[in-house]
């Protein structure tokens, strides 16, 4: 079944296939690396990772590109008021940007682009763009796009540019939403700034035009997809179109992916509001890496998410839940045999789970089938009548529903760990939620002591100090578990 996913472009949903019938070959706009990335962008980069995921569940192979912008107008503000140069200024936001994906399991890309790295392809498309016309230098050295060059300018986010004004120009890299102007290639450089000297003059390249230099690039004239947030459709990929096709004159990408925006408790997310994230603040406040994940990839890729606090605890209590049934399967003794209506239910899960996927990646209907066949899979346990034959069948839904949604098998410790040494380091320390604080300053060895001190204590019949360790631990969010096969305890 192929994936079909909403066309930007096309405006409709659209078969999402290969044109060379080998690989898939995607492009995503990554980030600007000035500050820590919020959970705005990180919504974005994650239901990227889902369709990358489910692309590859699904058996298509798959070469994505994802450009680093380490050069714009705010990094050359940014880098200058710090007194550091662009690469030492950004450098500590592309590494905070890896690790950031890497505590919300977002696979990297198989190709990271840094625009730095790709100076002469962009001044190379800026050539092509000014034998054909397209492009125009002014008086201080600067090269701008002549929008009026281009007639399908606008396709992409269908706005109605008929009152433009030919020779109107801007040379910021981000405008205002409805106005379409002459928009700058490469940007004459002012005193002081980072510059590279090259064929077109001493400057530096302006943002869209790193997007259209380093895509062709890596995945030539014509490609399959490009994806980004619904904020990129205009001015940015409307720009990228016009420059890549006005020299190439075939279409930049078959298939436009748009990533809605997030909101936070209903409003829109900004720093004046004190409604604005980033994933730092919120492992800082004690929230699992998997819960933000699972929160954010839950609500589909074109809906508008509403993100919230209690959104944050449900998704906590989903992991749980999905965490406990996989352990009870894993570690259960289950007789041979199989319950044909187990068999049954999880192979209707397994379709309907990968039909709403392949239909323009609706993670909220994905997720249905797999929590009613936990429940039906307990039940089943409860009453004797789950068997080996049905674990197998059961794990094997789970496995899939993993490999996109990747929560069941738990690595939250390290990245909290990370972001409360990563507090501390940059005098954050009263970020730091007070619970966490103390749920952090208990080592394994040391719970494995005092779990050792209350099993004796119980065989000593000492049971108020047994009941007064095990509150101590429950405080401090670890669960103790007495079994049958001994004492284990997690952390909350
Ligand atoms: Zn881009």
């Amino acid at each position: 079944m192929p994936v079909r996913l909403f066309n930007t472009l096309t405006g409709q949903i659209d078969p999402l296939v290969p044109s060379d019938g080998q690989a898939l070959r995607m492009y995503a706009c990554g980030p600007t690396v000035y500050d820590y990335g919020h959970i705005g962008n990180f919504r974005t980069f994650l239901q990227i990772d889902v369709l990358r995921r489910f692309l590859k569940l699904s058996g298509v192979e798959i070469r994505h590109v994802m450009n680093i912008t380490d050069v714009d107008d705010k990094i050359i503000r940014n880098s200058s008021e710090a007194g550091l140069s662009i690469g030492d200024y950004s450098a500590r936001y592309v590494d905070a940007f890896f690790e950031d994906i890497e505590a919300l399991r977002i696979e990297r890309p198989e190709e990271i682009a840094r625009a730095t790295e790709h100076i002469p392809r962009m001044v190379e498309l800026v050539q092509r763009l000014s034998q054909s016309g397209a492009a125009y230098k002014t008086e201080d050295g600067s090269w701008y796009f002549r929008l009026a060059s281009f007639p399908e300018y606008g396709k992409l986010s269908k706005k109605d540019l008929s009152g433009m004004e030919d020779g109107a120009r801007v040379d910021v890299d981000e405008y205002e939403k409805d106005s379409a102007r002459d928009f700058a290639l490469w940007k004459a450089a002012k005193p002081g700034e980072t510059a590279w000297d090259t064929a077109i003059g001493h400057g530096r390249p302006g943002w869209h035009i790193e997007c259209s230099a380093m895509s062709m690039e890596f995945l030539g004239d014509s490609f399959d997809l490009h994806a980004g947030g619904e904020d990129l459709m205009f001015p940015h990929h409307e720009n990228e179109i016009a420059q890549s096709e006005s020299v190439t004159h075939k279409p930049l990408a078959h298939h436009w992916m748009h990533v809605r925006f997030l909101l936070v408790d209903g409003r829109k997310m900004s720093k004046s509001e004190g409604n604005f994230y980033t994933l730092r603040d919120l492992l800082l406040k004690g929230y699992k890496a998997s819960a933000i994940r699972l929160a954010l990839i839950s609500v589909p890729y074109r809906h508008q998410l509403n993100f919230t606090f209690e959104g944050l605890i449900e998704a906590t209590a989903a992991i749980e839940r999905l965490r406990n049934f996989h352990e009870r399967l894993v570690n259960g003794a289950f007789a041979a045999g199989e319950n044909s209506d187990i068999q049954t239910a999880a192979k209707d899960a397994q379709a309907e789970y990968m039909a709403s996927l392949a239909n323009d990646l609706n993670t909220a209907e994905a997720r249905a089938p797999i929590f009613d066949l936990i429940r039906a899979s307990n039940s089943a346990i409860d009453h004797g009548r789950f068997f080996d034959c049905d674990r197998n069948a059961v794990l094997k839904v789970l496995a899939s529903f993993d490999a996109v949604f990747d929560v069941i098998e738990d690595h939250d410790a390290e990245p909290t760990k990370r972001a409360v040494a990563w507090a501390e380091q940059s005098g954050r320390q009263a970020d730091i939620a007070p619970e966490l604080q103390a749920r952090l300053s208990l080592s394994d060895e040391a719970i494995d002591a005092l779990v050792a001190e209350r099993t004796q204590a119980k065989k000593q019949r000492n049971f108020a100090r047994a009941d007064q360790i095990r509150n101590e631990l429950a405080e401090k969010g670890i669960l103790i578990e007495d079994s049958k096969d001994g004492v284990r305890w997690k952390r909350k």
